[in-house]
């Protein structure tokens, strides 16, 4: 057992919001970053689109505004969108300072790209590989900072927290599991910051990489913060439903530019659904697929591009094309089987504007926090802005930051826990929880299907609490415990919203109530795995 390490910034998670944190709190303390597998692993690292800034001469920050308002359906906090909307050219700025590429128009102008639900061009971009340059370009920075310590393949397994030796609940750092050794260390900091991304992973279908297990949500829930909203699960309508390739997404532009979505038999669907037929916004495409998909007992849908000019469709979609060739579908000459998809979480962690959460020495940001940006239904493009956003506030905020701690701090303790030998339980149930997700609370949702997964949670919950408890830790348990957790909090917050809002659609209470209402949860009977 090693001695506990000692650190001012312990940051959880090196996408956009982690790196861009790390590099502002170096230059006032040291920061150690953990990220639970290779340092490109994130979310980030998969953004196509772009960020959503003010730049172009016929927009206002009162535009961007009222889109983002109008997308989060009542739900949104004014002034954290003023914020965020304010600080967008500035926070575009810092990334080309930080050496990220983005395209520019043949003036020599940032190119700005349209998005659905933005009524002016205002995405910046690199082609369609965005997020990877922004990774790229931080991690770039991040190399060798004096500063800066960056720890992969480390999972944080929980919080610290002061409630344990009898003091308020607030946070002093993390174990964390070395996942190459199997060492728990225990490392503690003025300040932890949650910047652990999204929760796709708990949906069988999602856009998400595999590190998306709602490991921060769970963390902060387990040590008494308040999280919120988490009902609002974004779903994309298109990903490719293939066995060889999760998680590839099929951009929006392909219906843009002419794609039909069809059944299986070739019938076409959609003008049951939307006037706009294919080109209805993301929501409506995705719940009638989603209705289709339960009515036919049929795997997926197809994204039909075969009535185009083949020359057109391969040279407008390569990277598109050259992915579903090398898997025998070629895109111009076959319909392409295509799924919903959990794409992002607009709830989170609740923060305040600086990246607070409700314990003290414990911020959130980036996706994993609730900040109010998006209220029910996050505007495309607004993701990674404000994961740069708030990690700029967040970098200011814990300079403050005292230094609590125990007189003596507990290291971790393995007590009676053997090695597991039954390692099947953890990927059956993994299995289990993500297929009830998709079926149960996924795009429709009923109360009898909530209630059914409800039923189906719990007796998983105590499964996995109680092979928790009786083998020694490892990565994929970690993980399968948060998971567990982050679908009962998902599941909990659907059943208590009785009404349609935003990304929160149920056959039992299709209208929206009068007042727009969060939801909350926090946990006030002690700790529980
Ligand atoms: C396919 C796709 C396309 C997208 N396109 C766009 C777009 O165009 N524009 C936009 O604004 N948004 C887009 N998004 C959303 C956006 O990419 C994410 O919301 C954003 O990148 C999240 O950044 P983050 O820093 O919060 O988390 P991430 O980038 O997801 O990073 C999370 C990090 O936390 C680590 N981690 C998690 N749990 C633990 C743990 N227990 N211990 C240690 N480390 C841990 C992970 O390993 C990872 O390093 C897209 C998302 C996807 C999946």
């Amino acid at each position: 057992m090693s001695e506990p390490l000692e650190t001012d910034y312990l940051v959880i998670g090196s996408g956009i919001a982690g790196l861009n944190f790390a590099l502002l709190a170096a230059e006032h303390g040291r920061v150690a970053v953990i990220t639970k597998k290779a340092p490109d692993d994130t979310n980030t690292n998969w953004a196509q689109g772009g960020v959503a800034a003010v730049l172009a001469d016929d927009d206002s920050f009162e535009r961007h505004v009222e889109d983002t308002l109008t997308a989060g359906d009542g739900l949104c906090d004014r002034h954290v969108v003023e914020q965020c909307v304010q600080d967008g050219p500035a926070q575009v700025q810092r990334l080309l300072d930080l050496g990220v590429r983005l395209a520019r128009d043949p003036s020599g102008a940032l190119d700005l790209g349209r998005e659905g639900a933005h009524t002016r061009h205002r995405v910046v971009h690199w082609e369609d590989l965005t997020g990877r340059e922004i990774q790229r370009a931080l991690l770039a920075a991040v190399a060798g900072h004096s500063n800066i310590t960056i720890l992969d393949e480390h999972i944080a397994i929980d919080l610290l927290s002061m409630a344990k030796y009898g003091g308020d609940p607030a946070c002093f750092g993390a174990y964390v599991l070395d996942r190459r050794t199997g060492e728990v260390k225990t490392i503690c900091a003025r300040a932890t910051v949650l910047a652990s991304g999204g929760t796709g992973k708990v949906y069988v279908y999602t856009s998400n990489p595999d590190v998306a297990t709602g490991d921060g949500v769970a963390m902060a829930y387990r040590i008494g913060a308040a999280v919120g909203d988490l009902e609002f699960v974004q779903f994309h309508p298109t990903v490719l439903y293939h066995p060889h390739a999760r998680n590839f997404l099929l951009t929006e532009a392909m219906r843009g530019e002419g794609g039909v979505l069809k059944l299986g038999t070739g019938e076409t669907f959609m003008e049951h659904y939307h006037p706009m037929k294919s080109l209805a916004s993301r929501d409506i495409v995705a719940r009638a697929i989603d209705n289709e998909i339960k009515k036919s007992g049929a795997d997926s849908v197809f994204l039909d591009m075969t009535h185009l000019e083949p020359e057109f469709v391969r040279g407008r979609f390569p990277n598109i094309a050259a992915r579903c060739q090398s898997l025998g579908i070629d895109i111009a000459t076959q319909p392409v089987p295509v799924v919903p998809a959990a794409h992002y979480m607009c709830g989170g962690v609740k923060t305040d504007r600086d990246g607070a959460t409700t314990i003290r020495g414990l911020y959130a940001i980036g996706e994993c926090a609730f900040t109010g940006l998006h209220g029910a239904n996050r505007l495309a493009s607004n993701s990674l802005l404000e994961g740069m956003v708030f990690s700029h506030r967040a970098a200011a905020a814990v300079r403050e930051a005292p230094r609590i701690r125990p007189a003596q701090v507990a290291t971790w303790s393995y007590g009676d826990a053997t090695d597991s030998n039954d390692a099947i339980v953890v990927s059956l149930n993994w299995d289990e929880i993500r297929r009830f997700m998709w079926s149960y609370v996924g795009i429709v949702r009923s109360d009898k299907r909530i209630e059914r997964a409800r039923r189906r949670i719990e007796i998983l919950r105590d499964e996995i609490r109680e092979y928790y408890l009786d083998f020694k830790v490892t990565s994929d348990l970690v993980e399968l415990r948060n998971l567990a957790l982050v679908a009962h909090l998902i599941i909990e917050s659907a059943r208590r919203r009785k009404e349609s809002r935003g990304l929160h659609y149920t056959l039992d209470y299709p209208d929206k109530l009068p007042e727009a209402r969060h939801s909350e949860i926090q946990l006030t009977n002690g700790p529980r795995g």
